[in-house]
């Protein structure tokens, strides 16, 4: 770090020095770290090990610990949230990889080359659920957003700005004293479109591998061991939003553009005019794209048989190839229709697909996860099946009551 100019004289810092001044902090946060991540299943030691003590400069905790130094000291609390930082990071390091289909880590085989997708996507998820357990342990941590977060971050920015109460503030938690005070929840944003686009304000970086894009949300389906069925409804940006978003993505180079609609094809039409808009363009850009497959019609089909090789990537959730368990969870989609549209898109289009099949559901023990109905999943014989647990059923359907 350099700075110089004719009135300062010049400081140079190099990297291990600055490392340096938090040298005996960033090993408390070390073992910080091994304490929080012992657990009694081994393959999280495993790959929860590998991960984090595969390197990496701890730069996200190392400035929260400058930070605090510069403010006035380094507390407990701040080591808690330096290893919640590096929980997160780790938490997504492991999914990207999936993503991208990484084999690769900072120079070593990247957790999912080692133990698949399904054990790296599991892990990231138990590492994501400690840090927000962690948090929640945090007294420093003394407010949270729930929910969609746009307006009410914006609310509270103002309210703690201006010393307001946070009282008048829905969809936000917090601490009054030793109580927890939960606000009403928010009403969601009905005009997604207030919503500034990050791309027009330069604040995503494209040159990433992967970038985060939303068309829409919600969800219109309520499979019952599904988070996104708690949101009543779906909501799409509008169209002429949607298009200069793409462009922007397209014409600045983003490599791969993960849409995370919770069903996109939810309006084959809308789909469709997406998907034309995009193939115009001729862009090199990759997209993946969730969708229910017993949705696709004919006029879908015929253009997704336009795609250029690898341009299309399909995750489909099939969750289970038998129908009394999907009625079970109260999921309707036609498995007939499904089975036959992933034939056509395997035979007629050059879009990777993979399925995905969550394994513990009703009905579905031990024994059926080898059984018929994931047999009748696999004989698809797609590029990919991705399998989730699902360990505690019960209590998810619970919380949707
Ligand atoms: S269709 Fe997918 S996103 Fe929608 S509720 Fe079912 S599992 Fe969740």
């Amino acid at each position: 770090m350099i700075a110089n100019d004719s009135t300062t004289a010049s400081v140079i810092i190099d990297f291990d020095s600055i490392k340096n001044l938090t040298a005996s902090e960033a090993l408390a946060i070390d073992r910080l770290i091994l304490d929080e991540l012992s657990s009694d299943v081994v393959l999280i030691n495993q790959i929860g090990h590998y991960i984090i003590g595969n390197g990496g400069k701890r730069l996200r905790p190392m400035l929260l610990l400058l930070a605090a130094k510069a403010l006035g000291k380094v507390e407990d609390h701040h080591l808690i949230m330096a290893a919640v930082i590096e929980f997160i990071h780790t938490a997504t390091l492991l999914h990207d990889d999936v993503v991208d289909e990484s084999v690769l880590r900072r120079g070593k085989e990247s957790a999912n080359a080692v133990w698949g997708n399904a054990a790296s996507v599991l892990v990231g998820d138990y590492l994501y659920s400690s840090a927000f357990e962690m948090m929640v342990r945090n007294r420093a941590i003394d407010c949270i957003v729930r929910g969609e977060g746009e307006a009410t971050a914006r609310d509270l920015l103002l309210a703690l700005r201006d010393d307001a109460p946070l009282a008048p503030i829905p969809g936000i938690t917090y601490r009054e004293g030793d109580e927890i005070v939960a606000n009403p929840e928010r009403e969601a944003i009905a005009e997604l479109d207030l919503i500034p686009s990050p791309f027009a304000a330069g604040l995503v970086d494209l040159a990433k591998p992967l970038v985060y894009y939303e068309t829409s949300r919600g969800c219109p389906f309520s499979c019952a061991f599904c988070m996104s069925s708690i949101d009543s409804g779906v909501r799409s940006f509008p169209m002429a939003r949607i298009e200069r978003d793409l462009l922007l993505l397209m014409e600045g180079g983003a490599r791969t553009v993960k849409l995370v609609d919770r069903t996109f094809n939810y309006d084959a039409a809308r789909a469709n005019q997406i998907w034309r808009f995009i193939l115009a363009q001729r862009s090199a850009s990759k997209f993946h794209f969730e969708i229910a497959a017993d949705l696709l019609t004919g006029e879908n089909l015929a253009l997704l048989a336009e795609v250029p090789p690898g341009q299309f990537r399909f995750e489909i959730g099939v969750q289970s190839g038998g129908e009394e368990t999907l009625a079970k969870v109260e999921r309707s989609s036609s498995l007939a229709r499904l089975f036959g549209n992933v034939r056509r898109l395997k035979a007629e289009t050059n879009i990777t697909v993979h399925l995905d099949l969550v394994a513990g559901l009703p009905g579905e023990c031990v024994a059926e996860i080898d059984g018929d109905n994931h047999h009748r999943v696999v004989r698809l014989q797609t590029v990919e099946i991705r399998a989730f647990g699902i360990c505690c059923f019960s209590q998810v359907l619970c919380q949707k009551e």
